[in-house]
């Protein structure tokens, strides 16, 4: 397998990097783990066609990971695409992709199938190609040698936000014999730790180094919404990731950077990987 990681930054607009967005490529399979700003041009600098990605995992609905999907769903779609496009992700996936088609989108898509229709390059019915689906923790993909499952992870409950209004997953990929874990945004916890076990490669949300969380917005950050140095080498070391590649990572200088990394190799001694945007890792 390979990780191609297409935008390694968060929520904050940063010059150099996009928003939250990878692909795992096995074979000729690309599937894409969430969908955030600027995702659908840094496939097209990645090389990989808009018409090869299938499925498409959100982790959550945050805007920093499906700010890009409108785009990418109608641009893989305007580029001629026949085949279907399966997006799964937690609860309101479908509601979401559901408002965008019907909703936020509907004119656009009238207007350039007629353009099709008139030119005789007919497109798509893109409801018939796009098939959104809300899956819930277990096995939510299995084709060819490929299994994809998911667990509920913790990302901002402990501020008092229920599961049951506010659903996150992780996800973990296998094929021949080799896994890659993607946490999602999520702090140390249970569904985290079951899913990453033993994976050879745990990608993992690294937000802030331990002096940005002494700020009080930092310190609430790393208790309760995304992991962070102090956290992300315990996680990686209990379970015994092969490696580990940072990601979701907030604009610093370099010398920040790597004071995150020198953070995290107290607690985990295999590789540490410092996330940077179209970096390919090979599992
Ligand atoms: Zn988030």
């Amino acid at each position: 397998m390979d990780i191609i990681l297409l935008g390694t930054g968060g929520p904050k607009p940063d010059p150099d990097r996009q928003g939250p967005s990878l692909a795992v490529r096995f074979d000729d399979t690309f599937l894409l783990f969430d969908a955030g700003r600027g995702v659908t041009t840094q496939l097209v600098r990645a090389g990989i066609s808009l018409r090869d990605v299938n499925p498409v995992f959100i982790t959550h609905h945050h805007f920093d990971h499906i700010g890009g999907l409108g785009d990418f769903i109608l641009s893989a779609w305007n580029s001629g695409r026949q085949r279907t496009l399966s997006i799964f992700g937690p609860q309101d996936t479908e509601a979401i992709v559901g408002q965008l088609l019907k909703g936020v989108y509907k004119g656009d898509i009238a207007f350039r199938r007629k353009e099709a229709a008139i030119s005789g390059v007919p497109l798509a019915d893109i409801g018939q190609i796009v098939k959104p689906k809300d899956v819930t923790p277990g096995l939510v993909f299995a084709e060819r040698r490929i299994r994809v499952f998911c667990e509920f992870v913790q990302h901002g409950h402990g501020l008092g936000i229920s599961l049951k209004d506010w659903q996150c997953l992780a996800y973990r990929i296998e094929a021949e014999g080799k896994s890659v874990t993607i946490s999602g945004d999520a702090v140390d916890c249970s569904g985290l730790d079951a899913l990453a076990r033993n994976t050879d490669a745990l990608v993992i949300c690294c937000y802030l180094s331990k002096i940005e969380m002494l700020e009080k917005e930092g310190e609430l950050i790393g208790r309760h919404i995304l992991a962070c140095s102090p956290q992300v080498g315990k996680i990686a070391a209990r379970a015994k990731a092969g490696k580990l590649i940072l990601t979701h990572i907030r604009e610093k200088p370099d010398s920040l950077m790597a004071e995150v990394v020198a953070e995290i190799r107290a607690d985990y001694d295999g590789d540490i990987i410092a996330g940077k945007d179209l970096m390919q890792i090979r599992v």
